[in-house]
């Protein structure tokens, strides 16, 4: 029961650590780098307030360095998918009940516990199980995570805020309810902070959750799962397990009190999720939420009086940094052919000296690819470019993967703007560029509209104010973070709410009041202070 209207904390983007030469954050990093470099973790899921270890275990593979050992994570089976649905529905009235600012202090508390004690562990988790370098790691792992658990406590204050109006005598009141049932929270690989953001936003709300995240970033999930744990989130409220997708899909999505899902991952398993869910609606008691941001196709449109070096340089920022590997990475570009020689020639000076190998390097721009599967999927995509009459690669094109899964950052020239790698999201560093006739720069803008099924992220660059209103018009509907004169990536929490429609997800804006919204259902509450006694109107008289 609240016994105040409380006011929060002052709440702001965390500042972003540098980590330059000589600094004692960069020395504090480099150290617990090192000391995890050389211990075993041993990750169990945590179901119910408890650590479940199974004894089947998978390897945590750093991508940079795949034979190395780091630790080992628990699987579970579909006998740990319904216990973490039971403990989490068993959970939820007391959840539910809690007062707000108790909900509220105890993701405020993981922030702090994040921008302090916990920062280099979940910096070091990142750059080891992710291969991300240390800038990349602080801005994600660090500064959108705290971010998010921050600003989302000052949505939901504000949401709460939002009340209907009332007339003399009667007293409208609107509650914010939790959904009834549970929340499946399922992440993808290449975001400590999204992984993070998409179980607790729907806790926060008062929901309880199952969070299954991509095996591919289990080390780091365990440090942010220890962080809730410290911060005193109750039992049953976030459960983590380790479970094979499919199967725990077919559970998740087949039981009655399942009541919404928040994934972040790619366009097909959304799909077909949103499919599962529709094939089982009749098992429901509520009608789901369903929130998903998914794939992209991210572009740069340079108009031909833009500056070529600044394109050049949002070019490699956007599609090479963490090797490509974000949804808003800029994967096609569109440049005017009297300038494509000036914007190639920045973009290969700079490529040249762009160093790539282990995060632990910090002269390291970028590092490896994620898995395997992906550096063969990349590789395939580039034998074919090699291969291909449409495609000539201008920079870059190597792989190897005998220590790490490394892909240089490869720039491909299509003749052709519907070329494979103009249209499918690769998700690696491979950026293709269509060259267009000047004088046909509105059409080219048709064809950045209509070219991929995706709208995430896209950048346009001029200086002409006709122009940028022209094609920022014209490209509506190809983005939901529409940049001018910058790159399409690094959104940041509270001023670029993230998200896009298309194939690229349901827009619901990540970090924002529009994603905490959906994790709730309003209860319109109307009281009459003094109720009439006569059922008769006046009129009637
Ligand atoms: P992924 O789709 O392979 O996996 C995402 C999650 O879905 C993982 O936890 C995975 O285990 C799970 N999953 C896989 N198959 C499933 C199934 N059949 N049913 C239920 N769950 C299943 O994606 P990824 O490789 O981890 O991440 C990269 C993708 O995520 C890219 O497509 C990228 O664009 C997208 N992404 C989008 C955003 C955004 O905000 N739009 C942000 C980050 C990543």
């Amino acid at each position: 029961m609240s016994k105040g209207t409380f006011k929060l904390p002052p709440i702001d983007n965390e500042p972003i650590r540098s980590y330059a030469p000589g600094t004692t954050d960069r020395e504090g990093l480099q150290k617990t780098y090192d000391a995890m470099w050389r211990e075993q973790l041993d990750i169990p899921m945590f179901i119910n307030g408890e650590e479940v270890r199974t004894g089947d275990t998978q390897r945590v593979i750093p991508p940079h360095d795949h034979k190395h050992n780091v630790g080992q994570y628990h699987l579970g089976t579909d006998e740990h998918v319904n216990q973490a649905i039971k403990t989490a529905l068993d959970a939820k009235e007391e959840w539910a009940n809690m007062s707000v600012q108790n909900r509220a202090a105890i993701f405020l508390k993981a922030a702090d516990l994040i921008a302090g004690p916990y920062r280099n562990k979940i910096n070091a988790a990142t750059m080891i199980n992710q291969s991300k370098t240390a800038f990349q790691t602080e801005i994600d792992a660090a500064c959108e995570l705290i971010d998010f658990l921050r600003f989302n406590v000052k949505y939901m204050y504000e949401i709460l805020e939002e009340q209907p109006s009332s007339s003399t005598g009667v007293w409208n009141r609107m509650e914010y309810r939790p959904l009834e049932g549970f929340v499946f929270a399922i992440s993808p690989f290449n975001f400590t902070a999204i992984a993070g953001n998409l179980p607790s936003s729907a806790a926060l709300m008062g929901n309880v959750v199952v969070w299954k995240p991509s095996f591919h970033q289990a080390y780091s999930a365990h440090i942010v799962m220890e962080v809730f744990r410290k911060a005193g989130l109750p039992k049953g409220v976030i459960n983590m397990i380790f479970t094979d997708p499919q199967e725990t899909a077919d559970i998740v999505f087949a039981h009655p009190d399942f009541a919404g899902v928040h994934f972040t991952g790619s366009t097909d398993v959304f799909k077909k999720i949103w499919q599962t869910i529709g094939s089982n609606i009749f098992k429901y008691k509520t009608y789901p939420r369903i929130v998903g941001e998914t794939g992209g196709k991210d572009f740069v449109w340079m108009y031909p009086e833009a500056p070529a070096l600044e394109v050049a340089t949002a070019l490699n920022r956007g599609a090479f940094e963490f090797q490509g590997q974000k949804c808003s990475a800029a994967s096609r570009a569109y440049i005017p052919e009297s300038r494509w020689n000036e914007v190639k020639t920045h973009l290969v000076n700079q490529l040249k000296s762009i160093q790539m190998g282990s995060p632990r390097d910090f002269n390291n721009f970028m590092t490896a690819v994620i898995h395997e599967a992906s550096f063969d999927k990349l590789k395939s995509y580039i034998d074919r470019a090699k291969q291909s009459d449409e495609a000539e690669i201008v920079f870059g094109g190597n792989c190897d993967k005998s220590k790490g899964y490394f892909i240089e950052p490869t720039v491909i020239l299509t003749s052709n703007p519907h070329y494979e790698t103009m249209e499918e999201e690769l998700f690696g560093p491979v950026l293709t560029i269509y060259v267009y006739p000047d004088n046909e720069w509105k059409e080219s803008l048709k064809l950045v509209d209509q070219t991929s099924i995706y709208a995430l992220t896209g950048a346009i660059f001029s200086d002409d104010r006709y122009v940028v209103e022209y094609a920022t018009k014209a490209l509506e509907n190809a983005a939901g973070n529409f940049y001018v004169n910058d790159k399409p990536t690094g959104a940041v929490v509270n001023q670029q709410p993230f998200g896009g429609a298309r194939g690229s997800g349901t827009n619901d804006k990540a970090g924002s009041k529009w994603n905490l919204l959906r994790w709730i259902s309003p209860r319109t509450i109307k009281e009459t202070l003094v109720p009439p006694t006569d059922y008769r109107y006046p009129f009637m008289d």
